[in-house]
């Protein structure tokens, strides 16, 4: 909303934030609450983007109210993540750890105050419409400040607490910004790092995905967007999506001058940008809004992150920033972890997407699950080039996405399973046309490799599997 920039005297939360950097880096939150003392504070449990939960409490130092005999105390847990608020307090300051470099986390150094309010804000659970002023009050002036969030005189606002929790700040003594617009968005790439990937290819590489990725869409859904590059001196491969912003983190930061390194950060980026629609708009109902105080589970990871995962790349493709080989490489990367996880033919993907919040984001039990990134990814594929069979490729599974974004993003109408795979048969031409790719691939567990080899050999490719040493490695080939 123009004009929108303060929190317009509306009840919000005063928070002034400071880094402590004696011994382990922390920094201390100080919050007033517009409401008289006997509440509750919650912390978020997870964060959007990482489909588990993040138990952000363990990072907590401690919390104290300050009461009207202007002593500090000890506040005590009612909950987990929450605490109780005395009748005669509310002004509550907290301890949070700041010393985690990657794209969902907060840090904090001599030269750098990075973010993720998702991990370290309060909030109170019956007043999610309270936004917060924000004053990052040892930040010298002089430091430039990324985030989306709007900026006046020095004080950062966030109109609500969704907001806020999808607002990265990151702010650094030395912040390589540079800026493109595309279908007359501002687009802004900052770049925390000792090194740092070439500036000229990279907002050349940024343009072409972003105004392939526009073109396909119809619009963008943003006034404007930031993406921030965290590239620390440790080991670190990470990006999160935002709605008008991502942070992406990659380490040491000398990988971002090899051409591995440079290829790694321009996928991770268009990846993320997909999410602006798919999944920050064309979101499951479940996420619609977010409810940060308990686990979400759904069965629609692999709309979320598998399609986001296969359109990201084609991208890559579409846009020219990576050749038709170069897509090969990345779908035998892809295809490689797929055929290689004996998990996806006992889970199905729609049911391991319902349990990332279990055991999503690690190894787990052996031959247990799928991930939505990969069998999400490949499903996607295979619905792609279905619906170009049924229309003689005047429709791909892109149209259907952008369809999704018209009915369902514009509006942030909920998805669920059933309006997804009916936008799908609608695009492709018969109320029936994806139903056996949705039985067998997302709701079933069956083997997909004649499916694939069918699917790559329709768009002139040869898929071929060989096994050494107990591992499949897939190859494709024109054929
Ligand atoms: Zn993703």
């Amino acid at each position: 909303m123009k004009g929108d920039h303060t929190t317009g005297g509306k009840p919000h939360i005063q928070l002034v934030i400071r880094r402590a950097l004696e011994g382990t880096p922390k920094i201390e939150l100080t919050a007033k609450f517009p409401c008289n003392g006997n509440f509750k504070v919650q912390l978020p449990v997870w964060r959007p983007g990482r489909y588990e939960l993040g138990n952000f409490g363990r990072y907590i130092y401690g919390v104290q109210g300050l009461n009207v005999s202007g002593i500090w105390e000890k506040l005590h847990k009612a909950d987990l993540h929450q605490w109780q608020v005395p009748a005669d307090v509310n002004t509550i300051r907290w301890t949070f750890f700041a010393d985690l470099f990657n794209a969902g986390s907060t840090g904090a150094a001599e030269d750098i105050l990075y973010i993720n309010p998702v991990n370290c804000f309060l909030y109170h659970p019956n007043h999610s419409d309270w936004g917060y002023s924000i004053d990052l009050v040892d930040v010298p002036n002089d430091w430039p400040v990324a985030t989306g969030l709007p900026r006046v005189n020095g004080m950062l606002y966030a109109r609500d607490v969704q907001q806020a929790m999808d607002s990265p700040i990151l702010a650094a003594a030395s912040l390589t910004h540079t800026e493109y617009e595309s279908n007359g968005i501002p687009f802004h790439i900052w770049v925390y790092g000792k090194d740092q990937p070439d500036v000229k290819s990279f907002k050349r590489d940024h343009l072409a995905f972003t105004e392939s990725q526009i073109a396909h869409f119809g619009t963008f859904p943003a006034e404007h967007y930031h993406f921030m590059y965290v590239l620390p001196e440790r080991e670190v491969r990470h990006g999160v999506e935002h709605e008008d912003t991502t942070v992406i983190a990659l380490g040491p930061s000398a990988k971002s001058q090899t051409q591995a390194g440079y290829d790694e950060l321009i996928g991770i980026a268009s990846h993320e940008l997909y999410h602006a629609w798919n999944v920050k708009r064309i979101r499951p109902a479940e996420w619609m809004p977010y409810d940060f105080s308990r686990a979400c589970p759904s069965r629609m990871g692999y709309v979320a992150e598998g399609v986001t995962t296969y359109m990201g790349d084609l991208f890559l493709f579409e846009s020219g920033v990576v050749d038709l080989k170069g897509w090969c490489r990345l779908m035998e990367r892809l295809l490689d972890r797929h055929v290689n996880n004996p998990g996806r033919l006992n889970s199905s993907v729609a049911d391991s997407g319902y349990d990332t919040w279990l055991d999503g984001y690690e190894p787990g039990v052996p031959g247990r699950k799928g991930s939505i990134y990969v069998e999400g990814a490949v499903l996607a594929f295979l619905c792609d080039v279905r619906i170009m069979q049924l229309t003689g490729s005047e429709a791909s599974l892109q149209t259907a996405m952008r369809m999704l974004w018209e009915q369902f993003g514009v509006e942030r109408i909920g998805l669920i399973e059933s309006d997804y795979w009916s936008v799908l048969n609608e695009v492709a031409g018969a109320t029936d046309a994806m139903e056996d790719l949705r039985l067998n691939y997302a709701d079933g567990t069956k083997e997909s490799w004649d499916d694939l080899v069918a699917a790559m050999d329709w768009q002139g490719l040869a898929l071929t599997k060989t096994i050494k040493d107990g591992r499949w490695h897939v190859s494709i080939a024109h054929s």
